[in-house]
């Protein structure tokens, strides 16, 4: 209801000083990309590429692979997809991926690890995607879940590489991939912040339980910091490399309109959410600087709570009351 209050999105995200921030969309399927693309959602930021094989007991065939992927990058010619590989184990079990017997399954064999224990279904995943991508003119990025080493994203990029993909990435999700950006993207062409499983490795609280709600908070400082650190290793990457490398948001802290003012000063480069929080968020955007973002994100830095740093950054955004 609060962003139907507002004109759509025009397209083209950015701050009141011009500064170019891409909104992006998360999206699970074709009609979720339909969606996305009639919200005029710049491209997509994360295809959960799980959700559209949780209930098969069987990894799926390279033919429905391809026809799943490419069932989203048709809607975004000439544009960014970024597509996850196969996030399988804790909150999204895959039945040919997943230990179920695991004790502790957020601390488990999941995401990128899974190729560890079932070798062969991420390199057929890899083959598939650049199959999908080949037919299509959409610009296809692939990243990693779970990654937690500069080992990881070495080796990650180099089957996506050899899989003919050529711009691969991680998902930072992990305090230890955000304490070694600079090395991870050493080898990782970028970085996605997963902010709903940063949080909860960082704060030690299950994301799916209601009564850590106030744990699992994007706004806790602790968390914020480690967004700074992935954005500050990226910048140690590039100059080490002379390749400015992206590190994007796509966790569900990019659909909150005071805390995407707050990333974007952190240092984000690109936002992705839900398509319906594309309005909301791209007002707000469009009233700050990146000089204010960059204040307001200090700030938020600086505070002591969660409570405390969003209560500061939204007493300085009267535009939130034109929400609703
Ligand atoms: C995240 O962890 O923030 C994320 C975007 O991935 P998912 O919610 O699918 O785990
Ligand atoms: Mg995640």
């Amino acid at each position: 209801a609060a962003a139907s209050a507002l004109a759509g999105f025009d397209g083209t995200g950015r701050l009141a000083d011009g500064h170019r921030i891409p909104l992006l969309a998360n999206v699970a399927t074709g009609a979720d990309a339909a969606a996305a693309a009639a919200a005029n959602a710049e491209g997509v930021g994360l295809l959960r590429t799980e959700f559209a094989f949780l209930d098969r007991p069987a990894e799926p065939t390279h033919d429905e692979q391809v026809a799943a992927y490419g069932a989203v990058f048709e809607h975004f010619p000439g544009r960014k997809v970024v597509i996850r590989t196969l996030d399988a184990g804790a909150d999204k079990p895959l039945p040919f991926l997943t230990d179920t017997a695991e004790p502790n399954p957020a601390l488990g064999v999941r995401g990128y690890r899974t190729d560890t224990a079932t070798p062969g279904v991420l390199a057929r995943q890899l083959a598939a995607i650049a199959d999908a991508a080949a037919a299509h003119t959409a610009e296809v990025w692939v990243m990693a879940p779970m990654v937690s080493t500069p080992e990881e994203a070495a080796r990650f990029a180099r089957m996506a590489h050899d899989a003919g993909l050529p711009t691969a990435g991680v998902m930072v999700e992990v305090p230890s991939a955000a304490l070694t950006a600079a090395h991870i993207l050493a080898h990782a062409d970028f970085a996605s912040l997963g902010t709903n499983d940063l949080t909860q490795y960082t704060m030690a609280a299950d994301r799916l339980l209601g009564p850590l709600a106030a744990l699992n908070d994007p706004w806790q400082p602790a968390v914020l910091h480690l967004v700074k650190a992935t954005a500050d290793g990226a910048a140690h990457a590039a100059t080490a490399t002379g390749t400015p490398k992206p590190v994007g948001v796509c966790g569900e802290a990019a659909a909150d309109p005071a805390l995407a003012v707050v990333l974007t000063g952190l240092g984000a480069t690109t936002l992705s959410m839900t398509p319906r929080a594309i309005p909301a968020v791209a007002h707000v955007l469009a009233t700050v600087t990146l000089e204010t973002a960059q204040h307001l994100a200090a700030a938020a830095l600086a505070a002591p709570t969660a409570h405390q740093a969003r209560e500061t950054v939204r007493a300085a955004l009267p535009v939130l009351d034109q929400l609703g």
